[in-house]
């Protein structure tokens, strides 16, 4: 079986986004609507020559129990769970924030080996200052990408596939 990296991140910092570019779908196409991805979603990707599934999830909140924000929660939890790495998405343009801390804080306690994409960083001068602000989150470095654009994901994929 093919290599399983979970997508993880809060809503809307552009998880469906990426997961298209990484998946190298013809048309960076968001299948789903902004932020409510509710079940794990699987598409084959590759990146030099190792080949894995990317599993979309659900923006995570871990303070927040209305709706169906418990199911997405369970959702993300069990694709972190098959994993055998992840990408924690987060959003360049806005910061650090405390949904941000809180996920952080659970994926340090997970054995699974994180890499951090710091997301909206369309501008590469502009991305290097803002991927900086997310090493606080303690889970190594921070690569700048845009999902839409498509720059940085070398680096995040050369950076993933050393754990795959
Ligand atoms: P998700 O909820 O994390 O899956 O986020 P989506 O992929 O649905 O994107 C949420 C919003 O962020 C949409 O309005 C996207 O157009 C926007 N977005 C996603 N990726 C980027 C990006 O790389 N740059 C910018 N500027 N906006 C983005
Ligand atoms: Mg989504």
């Amino acid at each position: 079986a093919l290599p399983i990296v979970a997508i993880i991140g809060r809503p809307n910092v552009g998880k469906s986004t990426l997961v298209n570019r990484l998946a190298g779908a013809r048309e960076a196409i968001v299948y789903d609507q902004p932020g409510v991805t509710r079940d794990r979603t699987y598409q084959p990707a590759f990146w030099q020559d190792r080949d894995f599934m990317v599993v979309d999830t659900g923006g995570l909140v871990f303070d927040d129990d209305t709706e169906f924000l418990p199911h997405i929660r369970e959702q993300a939890m069990l694709a972190l769970a098959e994993s055998k790495a992840a990408i924690f998405v987060v959003d360049g343009q806005e910061g650090p924030n405390e949904s941000d801390r809180e996920i952080a804080s659970w994926l340090r306690q997970q054995a699974v080996p994180v890499v951090i994409a710091v997301n909206k960083c369309e501008s590469e001068d502009q991305g290097l200052l803002q991927a900086a602000d997310f090493w606080e989150l303690g889970l190594g470095e921070p690569y700048a990408v845009s999902g839409i654009h498509g720059n940085g994901t070398g680096e995040l994929l050369d950076a993933l596939i050393t754990h795959l």
